[in-house]
Formats: C-alpha cells, structure tokens, sequence
C-alpha cells in the first residue's frame, strides 16, 4: 500500500532570525520546505498535502514549483494545523499517512522505509532518538536543580507514520486540555501504540539560526566566504548636521548629495553588492529617480542585505572607515555600530566602524568633502 504526506509548515519560525519563517529559508540554495517536499515525494509519497498560513501559500507554490503537492490551510495551534491537513486528503482511510515538520529537511526513502514496518504491528510509529545528556529540572537556572534519570527516555522527531482514520479519531477524542506537540501523544492518549524507530542528528529541528550553519556541514555543503568593498565620497556643503553610519550628528555642515549622502551606509552598501556580484548603489537606486531625492540611506543598505540572504548567504563582518578631519567620529561610534549591526541584523561584535584623518591633506584634509570605505564577507 503507497502512502501520504502532511508537512506542516504554517508557522512563522521567529525563532530563526532574519530572513523571514524557517520554511521559506535556503538551505544549501534550496528551500527548506522544497527538501522534505522532494524527499517524501521520492520516498513514494502518493499524496502530498503541504499545511501552510493564508500568508504562506503564495511563497509555498513558489518554492514548491514543479512538484505535485496541494495546499491545506494552517489553523491558530499546530494540531488544527495538522488537522486541516489530514481534512484534505483523497485516500483510503486505513492508508498510512506521515505527518511532517517542515523544519526537519533532510528526511529520507529510509527513515520513510522503517516506519512503514514499524506501523504494520502499531497505530503509530515515529523515529526517536535516545537522550545522551544528563536530564536536570529546574524553574530558573539560579534556582537549584535536580536530576531526572535519563533511562528510557526518548528524543521524538518527524515524520510520524499512522493510519489516516485512526489518527483523525484521536485528534476527535483529544479533550483539549493541554496542546499535543506532536502527533504521536495524541494517538498515545486515545489508547493507542506508539512504537519507536531509529531516529537520526540528520532529523533534528532547525530552530535556531546556528542550526542552519549546522545542517549544512551535516548535508556536506561547503560554503565559500565572498569579499566585498565600497568606496564613497560627499562633498561639504552649507547646513547644521550630517548623517554618517546612519546616525545624524549636529555639524556646521553637511554633506550635499541627492539622498541624505550618508558616505558611510553607500560604501557598505556597496561592499555588500560587490560581495555578491549584484553591480552598485546606482544600479539599484538611481541618483536620475526623483524617488530617492532626500532618501534616508538606511533602506538602500537594507536592500543590499536582503539581496545576500536571497541568495543563501549569510553575512559575516562589516569595516566601514570614515575620513575625514572633521566631525570628530569617536562620540559617534558606538551610536554607528548599534545602529549598523541593528540594520543589518548582526551582532555587535561583527560590526566596526572606525575613523581616520588624513592630515590635513587631499580632498579630506582640506575639508572640501568626506570619505568612506567599507569591508565586508559574506558567506555563500
Ligand atoms: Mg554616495
């Protein structure tokens, strides 16, 4: 007998980081979802229904083109989620269905295989992994712990295999009480056997944002780390304060330019595009389009950094270097970072800002403009 599929993935993954919900994410240049969809697709799924938010289902058909899957739509708790999902599908009632996290990419034909087995002697079967570190308990980290015996205790992963019917039935019988996080409880509570197959570091959950640098080494993806560099000047001009590093200083002049000549954020913004071959400022934002005169340079760097992490990459480190002899930038720095690294999402330690004069001679030292450059990686 062939079997079906539910991936949920209605959630919005804040948990990640940046880049928007987990599922939707590149993984190794692929989306996230896109590889359990084609993983369970080539395990010999004959249905593949994919639970997603109202939201989420324009990106899912985008990131699921070309595969045979339908939509079924997210509710308010992953159960009326998973719900929703079994609701849609066409098949017998007894035919296994596996109900899958989008967050767990890289399920596989044998993972599928063994709970196959497992479920021909059980209502449920799920891959579970044994718990390898010592188990305390406590209600805040200062408030003394206690130990729980590890023995017999389980990792519970996904997918999770039972018959279509008789899961429906459970979640029917579930009083509701408490919220089921995985769908073997709920068949467990309705008086159901729940067997164990082996599970695998492979299955584990991307939740975090380091998770992803993780899988990736466990898929044996190798990234590269891309150099970038900007350079960018502004000349001196009649006002009473300036944006450098998108911070506005009280000044005697200001910088003149068709935005706000934020010298500091065009450089960056320029290493960032240079990091992954995606031309200049210019380019993107004409200095001929009437739409960015008086424009806060903030959204042009924000721009360059969705571009990276549109192409699977993930920034590193930023060096910007302001030159000038005047405003005095050290003040100001901290004030840069902050705002830099909140920009771009960052920690503070992989953003810096320094400043130099150069000795009363050029174009800076005269005190005819300001200059900027700017070092980034990027990993790709
Ligand atoms: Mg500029």
């Amino acid at each position: 007998m062939g079997f079906s599929a539910v991936i949920v993935a209605a959630g919005s993954g804040a948990r990640a980081g940046a880049g928007g919900a987990k599922q939707w994410r590149l993984l190794a240049g692929k989306p996230v979802l896109r590889w359990s969809a084609e993983a369970l697709l080539a395990a010999g799924a004959r249905e593949l229904i994919v639970v997603v938010s109202q939201d989420g289902e324009a990106i899912a058909a985008e990131v699921l083109a070309g595969l045979a899957w339908r939509p079924a739509r997210g509710g308010a708790t992953r159960a009326l989620s998973v719900q929703s999902g079994l609701a849609a599908l066409t098949g017998p009632a007894d035919e296994p269905v596996l109900i899958h996290d989008a967050a767990r990419p890289f399920v596989t034909a044998n993972h599928v295989q063994a709970l196959m087995a497992a479920l021909e002697s059980a209502d449920g079967a799920l891959p579970a992994l044994p718990v390898a570190d010592t188990l305390k308990r406590a209600a805040t980290p200062e408030s003394g712990s206690t130990t729980i015996p590890r023995d017999g205790l389980w990792r519970a992963q996904t997918p999770q295999a039972f018959r279509r019917e008789r899961l429906i039935t459970a979640y029917a019988a579930w009083t509701g009480d408490i919220e089921p996080t995985d769908d073997a409880q709920v068949v467990e509570r309705d008086g159901g056997k729940v067997v164990l197959t082996p599970g695998d570091p492979m299955l584990t959950k991307l939740t975090w944002p380091e998770d992803f640098e993780m899988a990736e080494r466990l898929a044996g993806v190798t990234r590269s780390t891309r150099i970038g560099q900007g350079f960018d000047a502004h000349r001196w001009g009649p006002g009473d304060a300036v944006w450098l590093c998108g911070v506005r200083i009280d000044h005697n002049e200001t910088l003149i330019g068709h935005s706000d000549a934020d010298a500091g954020l065009h450089a960056l913004t320029d290493a960032l595009l240079g990091a992954i071959g995606e031309g200049d400022i210019g380019d993107h934002f004409p200095p001929t389009d009437p739409q960015w005169k008086g424009a806060s340079s903030d959204r042009f760097l924000v721009h360059a950094a969705a571009l990276v992490r549109a192409k699977g990459g993930r920034i590193v480190n930023v060096d910007v270097t302001l030159i000038c002899e005047r405003p005095k930038i050290k003040p100001h720095r901290a004030a840069m970072r902050e705002r830099l690294a909140e920009l771009l999402d960052l920690p503070l330690d992989a953003v810096s800002v320094k400043a130099t004069t150069t000795e009363g001679m050029g174009f800076t030292g005269r005190g005819e403009g300001l200059a900027a450059q700017a070092v980034v990686a990027v990993e790709l």
